[in-house]
């Protein structure tokens, strides 16, 4: 096998077996941002690396990762089998060759154990690049196909920007006579030393420095500009090296690398384990060739639970379009207007889609679309389009810029909107390439769907009625689809590692999404037993759901109500058909979410009542605007505060602004019949809240000429309203307990905050204690108490609530079946002493194991 050199150019082969695939798809932003060089990936299906031309091995670290070839006409080829495979310090890679050995185009180089950088390495992704600043640039290349060894990969040639290279020992005296020269010895903190991504990342750094740099170390010196002679010089952890810099920039360009050296990580990088969760896609979707090392039968993959459940069924691999993208625009007018067209197709997709969803996949619809218009991204890749690019690269690089941004701010929460802005970027690139509303991939019955990681958009693109579970290599159990995935009620993994890309389609799997395993190929006895099991669960579900349709007592007689909280006629709609007796929580903010003014009056009675229709004529619970804090209005500007979960939110936004509530206290009242309709405040502290609404709500009456009055219930959520329940009591006819309010208020953490997310539990024996004193207050006055917050929802707590006295539970409409066939086997005593227990308790954590152990008791399996 020879590689062949034309005039200009030189054809590199591929020196690996494996499915090309753009640099992009790279889980790293230095591969991925070409910051090393441009090139071509592979996801290797076989274990030998080739040399892709003649040439002469110049690098080859100690940890035998990668391997950096000259060819004859100058050109330097950089081969990094992996990601994040410095870290393996040469365990499982064999050399074959060291440096300054000429090679033969096809010539074996290294070795290595694919299965064991598999479950180790971030990624087997493994870019082959022409080195940037070599003097060579990629003509051609072969992306998303299957290649052999030998197979032809890219053409390359030379660019006519070659820059001086090697050691530069001697360089430096003529820039240093032009400026000041700069010496610093600094010890390297890099976990690695100086290997691949650290060199590219100096050589980044130094770009807008001008003059000459060079790094000593061991009595060597390279031009910190190469990232060839930097790899070359071999440093590592400890080592003290000197950075010498002369001309213009001197200080600055050395202040930039020792900040480098002295960082224990590169920027970007990480360990395998903790990137594992959240690497970006890969190549793993990618058919075929990544089933060359398949899962062995029976092997029990780990992974981290997104939706509970359990799924039987066959693997089936996410079939991805993949986009190509170019550089360069055909002109700035028509690129824009391409942008334009492919945002107005994606807007117009996602608010059709909007209109038919409900609960969570409307809330990721609406963020989508928040984003699509966001004015700075636009506004970048309208710059990009400006200097000559076209509207597929502008959009995408702008995307990519703002999620580097967000990831760089370190907050979780802001990560999670870079998998939307990484969703949205996928829909507008295939508008743009005349992809977009394809055909949708057909999946036999009982499917479950293998990918590396997985966008809403395609979630919702496959057809639900087919899919039993989710199975990813990446991904985060808080991810937007983890939540669609729990909503839709699809059993789903994530974070299985690249081992989910080896299983090929049509294996049988177990998924079970309670213990946190992907059985593999489990055996005929282990999947029949798993299908009972779901046949008895369905036979279950299905009893509870023709059950929901009674009222529902105590097994003692008591009579418990079970109502459900609703944000939209949907979520109606579905209440009803769960057997919910009714509405305890209607939040209206979803009337005035994304609009540019408010509702009119006769808008909001007219969406009331028709809700109340949806109902079937029980009890709708009303509760006026809820917004400010993490509710936020934009037609509605707040005065700016530096702490807007303590500020104007709920009532007080409410009474802050009395034109906007007695307009909603109007198209309450008018809802007909008369006494269907309850209004509830929230977020109340004091009597004085209630008696102004209460004013207001009679002045409303007499407007519409309503002769009947209505109930007034509070919310209660904070300390202070728990604590004055029975002052309260005197004021309010009902109350009814918002327990994520409560909770963030009692403990001191933030609802939203998701390191804190796994302390926020609501059973925390302080939040029992007041609600202990609501029900205490409420019932000197002989008040009715519900629970409308998370806590209703969950059927460890539902004992406990009745023990202390609750009479209503309203949860989420898909849960009320199970609630009301596990109170139905409770008693009163049953549930008092289990709430005198939990009282004493110290932590929410002791409260959970009493909860469990009752339910247990209950045949409650699924809840524990
Ligand atoms: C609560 O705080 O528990 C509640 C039900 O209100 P929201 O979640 O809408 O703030
Ligand atoms: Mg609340």
């Amino acid at each position: 096998m020879r590689a062949t050199e034309p005039q200009r150019g030189l054809i590199l082969l591929s020196p690996l077996a494996g499915w090309s695939t753009p640099l992009d798809e790279i889980p790293d932003p230095v591969f991925a941002g070409r910051m090393l060089g441009d090139g071509v990936a592979l996801d290797p299906t076989g274990a030998t690396l080739h040399a892709p031309c003649d040439g002469e091995i110049i690098a080859l670290p100690e940890s035998r990762h990668a391997v950096t070839l000259r060819s004859d006409s100058g050109a330097e080829i950089l081969m990094h089998i992996g990601i994040d495979t410095v870290g393996l310090g040469g365990e499982g890679f064999q050399a074959h060759v060291q440096p300054g050995r000429r090679v033969a185009a096809g010539e074996r180089l290294i070795t290595f154990d694919l299965d064991l950088i598999a479950r180790r390495a971030k990624s087997l992704l493994t870019p082959i690049l022409v080195m940037e600043g070599c003097g060579f640039t990629v003509v051609r290349s072969i992306g998303n196909r299957e290649l052999a060894v030998g197979d032809v990969l890219m053409e390359i040639a030379p660019s006519g920007e070659a820059t001086v290279r090697g050691g530069t020992g001697e360089a430096g005296a003529h820039e240093a006579s032009k400026g000041t020269a700069e010496l610093r010895r600094v010890r390297v903190a890099l976990e690695h030393g100086i290997h691949a991504r650290p060199a590219a990342q100096i050589v980044s750094a130094l770009k807008g420095l001008a003059g000459e740099v060079s790094l000593g170390v061991h009595g060597h010196t390279a031009n910190a500009r190469s990232t060839v002679a930097l790899m070359k010089l071999g440093v590592h952890k400890g080592d003290e090296v000197e950075i010498r810099a002369a001309g213009r920039d001197a200080a600055g360009a050395v202040v930039a690398v020792a900040a480098l050296l002295a960082s224990t990580q590169v920027a970007g990088g990480g360990s395998a384990a903790a990137t594992q969760r959240t690497a970006k896609p890969t190549s793993a979707q990618a058919p075929v060739a990544n089933a060359a090392v398949e899962v062995r039968a029976g092997a029990a993959l780990p992974g981290v639970v997104a939706s509970r459940g359990l799924a039987v069924g066959q693997a089936v691999r996410l079939a991805v379009r993949e986009i190509e993208v170019t550089r360069t625009g055909a002109g700035v007018a028509q690129e824009t207007l391409q942008l334009d067209q492919a945002r107005t197709d994606v807007r117009t997709r996602l608010q059709t889609a909007l209109a038919a969803a409900s609960g969570t996949a409307s809330e990721i619809v609406e963020a989508h679309l928040e984003l699509l218009d966001d004015p700075e991204l636009t506004e970048n890749a309208l710059t990009l389009i400006a200097a000559g690019a076209s509207a597929a690269y502008a959009w995408r690089q702008a995307i990519r810029g703002s999620i580097d941004a967000l990831r760089a701010l370190g907050d979780a929460r802001m990560a999670e909107r870079a998998d939307d802005l990484l969703d949205l970027e996928r829909q507008v690139l295939l508008s743009l390439s005349g992809h977009a509303g394809g055909a949708m991939q057909e999946l036999p019955p009982d499917a479950i769907l293998l990918a590396e990681e997985l966008l809403p958009s395609q979630l919702v693109a496959l057809d639900a009625t087919r899919l039993a579970g989710i199975a990813l290599a990446a991904g985060g159990a808080t991810s937007h689809v983890a939540i669609l995935a729990a909503a839709m009620g699809i059993p789903a993994l994530v974070a299985l590692g690249p081992a989910v890309r080896r299983i090929a389609d049509g294996t049988p799997l177990l998924l079970d999404a309670d213990g946190g395993l992907l059985n593999v190929d489990p055996g005929a006895e282990r999947l029949a037993a798993a299908r009972r099991q779901l046949e008895l669960r369905a036979a279950r579900r299905a009893a509870e759901r023709e059950a929901a349709q009674q009222d529902c007592y105590m097994a003692d007689g008591r009579r418990i109500e079970v109502f459900a909280n609703v944000g939209s006629l949907a979520e109606a709609q579905a209440a009803a058909r769960n057997g919910a007796e009714g509405c305890g929580l209607l939040r209206t903010e979803f009337l005035f979410l994304e609009r540019e003014t408010p509702p009119t009056e006769a808008e909001q009675h007219a969406e009331y009542q028709q809700l109340a229709e949806a109902l079937g004529g029980k009890p709708l619970t009303v509760r006026t605007l809820d917004i400010g804090g993490d509710k936020p209005i934009p037609y509605l500007p707040l005065p700016v505060e530096e702490n807007p979960a303590l500020g104007l939110r709920g009532v007080r936004t409410s009474l802050w602004r009395p034109d906007l509530l007695r307009q909603q206290l109007r198209a309450i009242l008018g809802v007909r019949p008369y006494g269907q309709c309850r209004i509830l405040l929230p977020m109340i502290t004091d009597v004085a809240e209630i008696r102004s609404v209460r004013v207001m709500v009679e002045e409303a009456c007499r407007d519409i000429g309503r002769p009947e009055p209505i109930e007034l219930g509070v919310m209660i959520e904070t300390p202070a309203s728990a604590l004055l329940a029975e002052s309260i009591a005197v004021e309010a006819d009902f109350f009814s307990i918002g327990t994520n309010d409560l909770t963030q208020y009692t403990l001191a953490m933030d609802r939203g905050h998701s390191e804190l997310a796994a302390r926020l539990d609501a059973l925390h024996p302080a939040v029992l204690r007041l609600i202990a004193r609501t029900v205490e207050g409420a019932h000197a006055h002989r008040r009715m108490v519900a629970v409308c917050g998370g806590l209703a929802s969950d059927p460890v707590a539902a004992p406990i609530l009745i023990g202390l006295g609750v009479h209503e539970l309203s949860a989420v409409p898909s849960i009320v079946p199970r609630l009301k066939a596990l109170i139905r086997k409770l008693t009163l005593a049953d549930c008092t002493e289990i709430a005198r227990q939990a009282l004493e308790q110290s932590s929410a954590e002791a409260v959970r194991a009493l909860g469990l152990r009752l339910a247990a008791r209950k045949s409650e399996p699924e809840s524990v």
